[in-house]
């Protein structure tokens, strides 16, 4: 699959109401195949409407995206395929889980498509396999289901479409930390074997610096920043400036340098804290 752009991509809601809301506005990106897109931002900042741009659930009010030189926009027939090339997991996602079992939940993307019985059965398993549920839960309906189990069968039924690019709004939310783990492991593992791109909009800055290897700032309906952990993270007052965290080892490493211990300025993994202190302890210096 061909790179996705957006060129100068703005949507209003409601326009020429009182509600009329400018939510993104000029959004320029190149977002290459296989890449893993950490895209963060305070509440309100536009992230939602730009995910959904990316499989033509939102239609630009103007500037357009485009896959490879195709405008995903250009006519119904592109804005279908686009949907299955395009997986997109809402927050929550096991709100929408309505079959009476987790197979036929997960069948459902697959079988919309036209597949034959077989592809669809690989298909489902392949997804199950990706995700960590186990086919003996197959026959079971999703609603006697734990919430984490929901979740994985949610982010099944879009992964059986084999998108090309993963999108995913918040997918751990409201989960414990080992689930939480889990399903970071589950898209790592999808994007590593099937080599799509996968786009992860998250509030924890702790998950996007361990995870992504590229971060989309979103602040205004803007993107502020777009750059490695590295580049972002080492802008931490920029990024308490539009309300938002840092990485817990990055605070950890601005209280640690006002008290005069000579720390580099990008540590944003727990790891990188721990080497750059020892590294200086080794120095003799603390
Ligand atoms: P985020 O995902 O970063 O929280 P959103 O894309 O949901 O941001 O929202 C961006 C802006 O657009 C916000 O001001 C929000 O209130 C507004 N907005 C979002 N959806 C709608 C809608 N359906 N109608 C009107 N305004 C909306």
């Amino acid at each position: 699959m061909a790179e996705i752009k957006t060129e100068r991509l703005c949507h209003v809601y409601s326009v020429g109401t009182p509600f009329e809301k400018a939510a993104i506005e000029g959004i320029d990106l190149t977002l290459p195949q296989g890449q893993l897109i950490g895209v963060i931002g305070h509440t309100g900042s536009g992230k939602s409407t730009f995910i959904q741009h990316l499989n033509a659930l939102l239609q630009p009010t103007s500037g357009a995206v485009l896959c490879g030189s195709e405008d995903i926009n250009k006519d119904k027939f592109t804005r279908k395929a686009i949907r299955f090339q395009v997986g997109l997991v809402f927050q929550y996602p096991e709100y929408q889980l309505f079959e009476e079992t987790v197979y036929k939940d997960i069948a459902f993307g697959p079988t919309n498509m036209k597949l034959s019985e077989e592809e669809i059965d690989s298909r489902v398993r392949e997804a199950a396999g990706f995700t960590g549920i186990d086919e003996e839960l197959f026959e079971r309906s999703p609603l006697e289901l734990s919430g984490g189990q929901k979740r994985r069968i949610a982010i099944a039924g879009v992964i059986a479409m084999r998108p090309e690019v993963l999108v995913l709004d918040e997918p751990t939310a409201g989960l414990d930390p080992a689930g939480c783990r889990q399903i970071q492991e589950n898209l790592c593992a999808y994007r590593e074997k099937t080599g799509a791109t996968v786009i992860i909009v998250s509030h924890s800055m702790d998950d996007v610096a361990r995870l992504a290897e590229r971060i989309l700032v979103f602040d205004k309906g803007h993107v502020v920043m777009d750059g490695t952990p590295e580049e972002v993270f080492s802008r931490p007052e920029e990024l308490t400036g539009i309300g938002l965290d840092v990485p817990h080892a990055t605070e950890l490493a601005m209280a640690l340098r006002r008290r005069g211990v000579a720390l580099p300025e990008s540590i944003y993994t727990h790891e990188q804290l721990l080497a750059a202190i020892l590294s200086i302890k080794e120095a003799g210096k603390c």
